[in-house]
């Protein structure tokens, strides 16, 4: 795969004392594959490969004790410049309310933004008020304001039974109803058509002068991949933004087109969305995204879930009694296991480690039902024979089986995988490495 030969360039460079010019072109042409492959609008990938060749060929890199490895972070450290340093937060207006405008296509993610960004607002003890000011699609309004009662936030429309009203005038009103009602920020969620339009152009345009927003945000859906500079393009030259957001980086889009994004417009991601609900928003970490692009897993995000989700008493339990020799139990297991469907799906979770953008089939495959099952077995067991499996017999195996909805075999099955786990777990503990058989560990 792609990322296998990245790797094996740079491993091959790795630990050579000079770099040659064949072997900094090879680096660049997997570099430029994997950035075109993550996908990276042309000309940006030609301008960063270009910037990253050239400083791999000056002396501060030849000098290094490891060039290879110095590329390597030359590489990271301009995916994150582009990207912007560190994350930019809203600019709040010196007099609230402060207004910020959603503009992008239809099915961007705007509205479910307006959600994302209530909620987060609220969280930070803003009072926020979002604005229907998309009055194309019959249902936009009241899909909205479902949003805003999810997110417990005050929502601002058109009036019932007044037509279809002009959006402009809506806008313009709701700043006047959110500084009667000390609301300090306005959400604006404006329409859009599913490509790029004259008509919804003005129209956005038109709410901006109206009400003169402090930070316009772009929405765009990462999926769209390299249409995204084009649609980026024709927003900031109709309609103007301060910022870009980010949505449905859940599905496996490589992120390109947020390096796309901020070259072209020289406008900074802000905030990333990755899911339909509420709570599937962070702000952007232009470290996290440089290493998703070059398809290093964004092992930090994960790291970050678990440590929410992972009780840490227990995971200190489970160390001590590792490190003092004691087998990890089916018990043990079963915790873990809860603990890290805590997380979310499998493959989710799974998608984030690093270099597993290879193995997207096989995570795509995982079955969920699987892990339900093995988990009902383990529940179907006593505690005595979670701590040793040896004493399951026959009968025990058939009683589980029976108990938990599966076969005798997916028992037997469960109950090897687990003994031959637990037994390189304790070669693991005893000091050696698992590694191969015959092999002295090191
Ligand atoms: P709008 O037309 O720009 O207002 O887009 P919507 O907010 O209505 O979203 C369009 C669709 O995309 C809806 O089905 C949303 O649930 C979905 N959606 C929005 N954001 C995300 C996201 O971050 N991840 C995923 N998977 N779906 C999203
Ligand atoms: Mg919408």
């Amino acid at each position: 795969t792609l990322q296998d030969r990245l790797s094996a360039t740079f491993k091959g460079l790795r630990g050579k004392g000079r770099l040659s010019d064949s072997d900094i072109d090879a680096a660049a042409r997997e570099l430029r594959v994997a950035l075109l492959e993550a996908d990276v609008a042309l000309p940006v990938v030609r301008e960063f490969v270009a910037a990253v060749r050239e400083r791999a060929k000056s002396p501060e890199v030849q000098q290094s004790v490891n060039p290879a490895q110095r590329v390597l972070d030359i590489v990271n450290e301009e995916l994150i410049a582009i990207l912007g340093g560190e994350a930019r937060r809203i600019r709040l207006a010196k007099t609230p309310p402060t207004v910020i405008m959603l503009a992008g296509l239809q099915g961007a993610g705007k509205t479910t933004l307006a959600g994302k960004l209530a909620r987060w607002l609220r969280g930070q003890g803003h009072q926020p008020l979002l604005v229907a000011c998309d009055l194309q699609r019959p249902n936009a309004v009241n899909q909205l304001q479902i949003v805003a009662e999810r997110a417990g936030s005050a929502f601002f429309g058109p009036e019932p039974g007044n037509g279809v009203g002009d959006p402009v005038d809506v806008a313009r009103r709701a700043v006047a109803y959110a500084r009667e009602k000390q609301h300090d920020v306005v959400v604006v969620d404006t329409a859009g058509r599913l490509g790029i339009d004259a008509e919804l152009m003005q129209q956005a345009a038109d709410i901006r002068d109206a009400v003169k927003p402090d930070e316009t945000l772009f929405v765009v859906d990462a999926m769209i991949g390299q249409d995204a500079v084009v649609t980026a393009q024709a927003f900031l030259d109709g309609v103007g933004f301060d910022g870009v957001v980010l949505t449905k980086l859940d599905g496996d889009a490589r992120g390109g087109a947020a390096l796309s994004v901020a070259k072209v417009t020289g406008r900074q991601v802000m905030f990333a969305s990755n899911g339909e609900k509420l709570d599937d928003f962070d702000v952007f970490h232009p470290d996290r995204m440089a290493s998703r692009i070059l398809d290093l897993g964004d092992l930090q995000t994960l790291l970050e879930g678990a440590a929410k989700v992972f009780d840490q008493q227990q995971q200190e339990d489970l160390t001590n009694k590792f490190l003092s020799g004691q087998d990890f139990t089916l018990e043990d297991f079963l915790g873990q296991m809860q603990q890290l469907r805590k997380m979310g799906s499998m493959s989710k979770i799974f998608g984030m480690l690093p270099g597993m953008g290879q193995f997207r089939e096989q995570i795509e495959s995982i079955d969920e039902r699987e892990l339900d099952r093995t988990q009902a077995m383990i529940q179907s067991m006593t505690p005595a024979e979670r701590r040793d499996p040896k004493i399951l017999n026959g009968s025990r195996r058939a009683r589980i089986a029976r108990g938990s909805g599966s076969s005798v075999s997916a028992v037997n099955d469960l109950i090897q995988r687990f003994t031959e786990a637990q037994k390189m777990m304790r070669s693991m503990a005893s000091g050696g490495m698992p590694g191969m058989p015959g092999m002295p560990g090191f």
